[in-house]
C-alpha cells in the first residue's frame, strides 16, 4: 500500500467518524448507527471504484500484437508450456511465453527474449529489461 493510499484510508476514516458524529448530532441517530451507515456507504464506494478500475484494466488485450505486427490477441493459439509458463503461437508461427506481466519471445533454440510487458498504464509496452 502506497503512502497516498494510506493517507486516503486515514482521511476516509476521519471523515467517517466526523460524518457519523454529525448524523448523531443532527438526526439524533445513535453514533453506532451513524458509523455503520458511513462504513456501508464507504464499502459501496470502494466496490464501485474497484469495479470501474477492473473494467478499465480488462480493456487491455490479454496478449500484445505479435512481433511481425500481423496478429492480435485472439490470433494466438495455446500450444504448450515452457518453464512453467504458457506458450502461445501466433499465425505467423512465432512462439511466445507469458511470464507474469511479461510476454517473452521464444526463439528457435528454446531461449527466451524480452518482447512486451504490461507497463505502468496497464498497456503493453516494449520490454527493455533483461531476463
Ligand atoms: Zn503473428
Amino acid at each position: 500500500m502506497s503512502i497516498i493510499n494510506m493517507a486516503l484510508v486515514l482521511l476516509t476514516a476521519i471523515c467517517a467518524f466526523i460524518i457519523a458524529a454529525l448524523m448523531a448530532e443532527i438526526w439524533g441517530l445513535g453514533e453506532y448507527i451513524g458509523i455503520s451507515l458511513v462504513i456501508v456507504i464507504y464499502l459501496c464506494l470502494v466496490g464501485i471504484l474497484t469495479l470501474i478500475q477492473s473494467t478499465l484494466h480488462s480493456r487491455r488485450p490479454p496478449r500484445p500484437v505479435c512481433e511481425d505486427g500481423q496478429c492480435h490477441w485472439n490470433d494466438y493459439r495455446l500450444v504448450g508450456c515452457h518453464s512453467g509458463n504458457l506458450v502461445w503461437k501466433c499465425r505467423c508461427g512465432n512462439k511466445y511465453a507469458k511470464s507474469g506481466k511479461r510476454f517473452l519471445k521464444l526463439r528457435e533454440d528454446g531461449r527466451r527474449r524480452p518482447f512486451m510487458v504490461i507497463g505502468g498504464h496497464h498497456r503493453w509496452e516494449p520490454d527493455t529489461r533483461n531476463l
